[in-house]
């Protein structure tokens, strides 16, 4: 399968080890149309930007290179933490509403918005051991943060890595992700969702994106893990929305800039 771009990519900014005209050059190199430079929100701790104003600086220095690279659109967005059980973003509204693309997802070492928060989400996860009662209390709550992030942000358009780092109710999440048209994310770097989630994903109607997920330029625009899988489940291109052939971007429903070619 052919992609016309690459969504969800790390700079300096956050923990990428290359700045934005590195990536540049790769994408093109790669032969990509498009790309979204989304470095991680600032609660992950050790990882994020150092705060949501940098996003802004960035598209402000990403509308100053526009000019020289007429064969790249450059999009500049944010890869948010899911802070909470209530699905809080740890980017404000007011930087999110500039962002040309937002994507959301669970990380370890995200800063709650509360203790409470904290033990619901993050510390029951890490004790999965104690049984199989602790397990599902944090797959549900796991789930539940999951999901209020895609209801209660109508910004958001990608779903990154579902069920990496935290597991989730995949169906309910991919059923969460229809109703509001978020796109569900085969992440290449971490090679996430593995098969059998990604089944369950298109059983429900998803609509995917392939992304890198680089932080560094020689896997800027590898989507072979993607790409393999759609092969090997044939799934129609027309359901993935970076595919080049198939029609697949007018599943973007919430897409900011229109597509050039
Ligand atoms: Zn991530
Ligand atoms: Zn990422």
């Amino acid at each position: 399968m052919r992609f016309f771009g690459d969504y969800h990519i790390h700079t300096r900014r956050s923990d990428g080890r290359q700045n934005e005209e590195q990536v540049i050059t790769a994408a093109l190199e790669q032969g990509l149309k498009e790309i979204a430079l989304t470095d991680h929100g600032p609660l992950a701790a050790g990882i994020g930007v150092k705060n949501p104003e940098v996003y802004l600086e960035l598209k402000e220095r990403v509308e100053n290179l526009h000019p020289l690279y007429p064969d790249l659109t450059i999009l500049v967005g944010a890869e948010a933490n899911i802070r909470d059980l209530d699905g809080t973003l740890d980017i404000p509204p007011e930087v999110l509403s500039q962002l040309d693309i937002v994507i959301a997802g669970l990380h370890p070492y995200t800063l709650p918005t509360s203790v409470q928060d904290g033990m619901g989400i993050f510390v029951q996860n890490s004790l999965r051991h104690l049984g199989k009662a602790q397990r599902e209390k944090a797959i549900n709550a796991n789930t539940k943060a999951t999901i209020e992030a895609i209801y209660n942000h109508p910004q958001l358009d990608i779903l990154s890595h579902p069920g990496l780092f935290f597991s989730v109710d995949m169906e309910e999440v991919a059923r969460a992700c229809v109703k509001e048209g978020v796109l569900f994310e085969i992440n290449c770097g971490h090679e996430h969702p593995d098969v059998s989630d990604i089944i369950i994903a298109e059983r429900e109607g998803v609509s995917f994106i392939v992304n890198s997920d680089a932080h560094f330029t020689d896997t800027v625009g590898d989507l072979r893990y993607g790409s393999e899988i759609i092969a090997q489940l044939e799934i129609d291109s027309e359901r993935i929305a970076n595919a080049l052939d198939g029609g697949g971007h007018t599943r973007w429903a919430k897409k900011h800039n229109a597509f050039t070619f």
